[in-house]
């Protein structure tokens, strides 16, 4: 087969490489799904092969063919030189990290960071004698003022957790570069499909394939892609640390990416949809959704990002906490739970003001942020509809 002929290589379009990528029917029998491969130990035919480690598989920590085909995939998803996966997206924020740093360094993270990557700052990175500092996300080209001589990584998350800052990426790695400090940017949110970090300056990616890439709420599992300059050090961090995710978990991420982009643009549009309703709605004072023209960002957005996904924010008017309470705790379709890019929608209740250490968060009212699954969209409004109406009344 010439190059051009391989189902999902790259002159094809990304939903057709969705639906090929990592996947060598011929090489397994002509089934279409690569086998799920579980094992720990690994035969090699003679003494000489075992010593000389020269064979594709070597430890089953250390990669079986299911977990290739997903590595694969996600690293021609990015575009990248190389992808390691780990039991988690935190996994995958932690080696990243690690990956760079070293004893008196110091890393600039986004204030709009998921809360869980702050902590590893906080307590890993600050006991290994590396040094964090939070910036503010909308910061720009103005991080070049905050590049200190040992900073050795730039972490951004756009848009940001719970606060959906868009942040300025090109600029951003822009002034790294001119410093030689490498960016890493979590792609969580948007995914490869509408968003390519490493084609916009970043030199890491990661990912919590939790999220879309599994897309049904039942695998936890991470991703780490680098550009070849840090492949290696990608690689040996990951190994050393002995990062593998689960066997089921991959085969249930790949078997997810064939979906994804039909999946991603229901949530996008479904998304869009019910951003619109509640900024119509007189209980809500201000919805944070980067594809409304109101986003603050918006014009960023929608000069770096080709599409949404289905996780906004919106800020209610002030109401007592029994009020809340009434309006959510009732609702059938959406869950209270955190995690999200599953099917089914879900709400939960979010205040940054108690850990922003660079900018200050400032809500009108209770913070909600949604979760918009693949529902019909007027079931949900239905919903929300008679929450709104247990709100009003237990005021
Ligand atoms: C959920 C999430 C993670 C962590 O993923 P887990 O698989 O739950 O550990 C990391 N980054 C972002 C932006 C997330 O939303």
């Amino acid at each position: 087969m010439s190059k051009a002929k391989i189902p999902g290589a790259k002159g094809h379009r990304i939903e057709t490489r969705l639906t090929h990528l990592g996947s060598s029917p011929f090489e397994n029998f002509g089934f279409v799904n690569p086998p799920l491969y579980r094992g720990s130990t690994v035969l090699f035919p003679t003494v000489e092969a075992y010593v000389s480690h020269a064979q594709d598989y070597t430890y089953g920590r250390r990669g079986t063919p299911t977990i290739r085909a997903l590595e694969n995939a996600i690293t021609a998803l990015e575009g990248g030189a190389h992808s390691v996966l780990t039991p988690s997206g935190l996994s995958a924020c932690a080696i990243g990290l690690l990956s760079v740093v070293s004893a008196g360094g110091h890393v600039l993270v986004t204030d709009s960071v998921y809360k869980p990557t702050r902590k590893i700052c906080q307590n890993i990175l600050k006991r290994l004698g590396v040094e964090a500092s939070f910036f503010d996300p909308l910061i720009g080209a103005g991080i070049a003022d905050l590049i200190q001589d040992n900073t050795q990584l730039i972490y951004t998350e756009s848009p940001g957790s719970l606060s959906f800052e868009i942040q300025d990426l090109p600029a951003i790695a822009k002034a790294a570069h001119d410093r030689d400090v490498p960016v890493l940017s979590d792609n969580t949110w948007a995914t490869p499909l509408y968003y390519n970090p490493l084609a916009l300056g970043a030199d890491i990616v990661v990912h919590a394939g939790t999220k879309y890439f599994g897309g049904h709420a039942d695998v936890n599992l991470g991703s780490v892609t680098t550009t070849q300059a840090l492949a290696k050090q990608l690689r040996q961090t990951h190994g050393d640390l002995g990062q593998c995710p689960g066997p089921e978990d991959t085969q249930l991420c790949l078997r997810g990416l064939r979906t994804l982009a039909v999946r991603l643009e229901r949530h996008w549009k479904s998304a869009l949809d019910m951003a619109n309703w509640f900024a119509a709605r007189p209980e809500v004072a201000r919805v944070i959704h980067p594809a409304r023209e109101d986003h603050p960002q918006h014009d960023i957005w929608k000069r770096d990002f080709s599409g949404a996904s289905g996780l906004f924010s919106i800020i209610l008017k002030p109401c007592p906490d029994n009020a809340l309470a009434a309006m959510v705790n009732d609702l059938t379709l959406f869950g209270i739970g955190s995690s999200w890019g599953g099917y089914e929608s879900l709400v939960i209740p979010f205040d940054p003001a108690s850990y922003r250490t660079a900018t200050q968060w400032k809500a009108e009212g209770p913070a909600l942020r949604f979760h918009i699954g693949l529902e019909n969209v007027d079931d949900l409004k239905a919903d929300l509809e008679a929450g709104f109406k247990r709100l009003a009344g237990n005021r």
